[in-house]
């Protein structure tokens, strides 16, 4: 996973809690920090961290890592604009995914182990997005998509009858918009 990652996970516990916070929890997670953007570490790596904010905030792990990705969504929107700058809404965004903004992000990071997403339009208010991952990070994918939408000024709802956790060889995300 790219090192880049790992600087929003700091971002957000620091947010939170502060540096020491981040200390403790490297310290606990028993890694050194001092992470480079475009470099790549272990997954492992960035589960003893998780696994650490966890503990250290005393929050259930889908929590933690729903929240993280929420907010790496206004992290990546921010650093790199042209992933969101190509796409006018939501859906547009979330269908092209898996072609130009993968693309895009194999240029940047060279990133090798990323999902794979198709996405199915079953109406005007509902998408099925189909996510594939030897990662199975499909809560990540959630807080991405709900920050996502934060982005793009919608309110949505998330099912996610189909999992990767409940033996499935893919997960569906269901997203609906909803009126606010
Ligand atoms: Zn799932």
């Amino acid at each position: 996973m790219k090192g880049v990652v790992f600087n929003i996970l700091e971002d957000m516990v620091t947010e939170k809690g502060g540096l020491q916070m981040w200390q403790k929890v490297l310290d606990k997670a028993g890694v050194d920090g001092g992470y480079t953007a475009v470099s790549t570490y272990s997954d492992d790596e960035m589960f003893s961290i998780v696994g650490a904010v966890v503990e250290e905030l005393g929050i259930p792990a889908e929590e933690v890592i729903g929240a993280f990705g929420v907010y790496m969504f206004g992290q990546l929107a921010s650093r790199y604009p042209v992933f969101t700058d190509s796409a006018s809404d939501l859906f547009t965004f979330l269908e092209s995914i898996d072609s130009v903004i993968h693309l895009e992000v194999k240029k940047l990071m060279t990133e090798t182990n990323l999902p794979s997403i198709s996405c199915t339009r079953e109406g005007e208010k509902l998408l099925v997005m189909n996510y594939r991952s030897p990662r199975k990070l499909c809560i990540l994918a959630e807080g991405l998509i709900y920050g996502a939408a934060e982005h793009y000024g919608y309110g949505i709802k998330i099912d996610h009858p189909v999992c990767m956790h409940k033996g499935a060889d893919h997960c569906d995300l269901q997203v609906s918009l909803i009126d606010e």
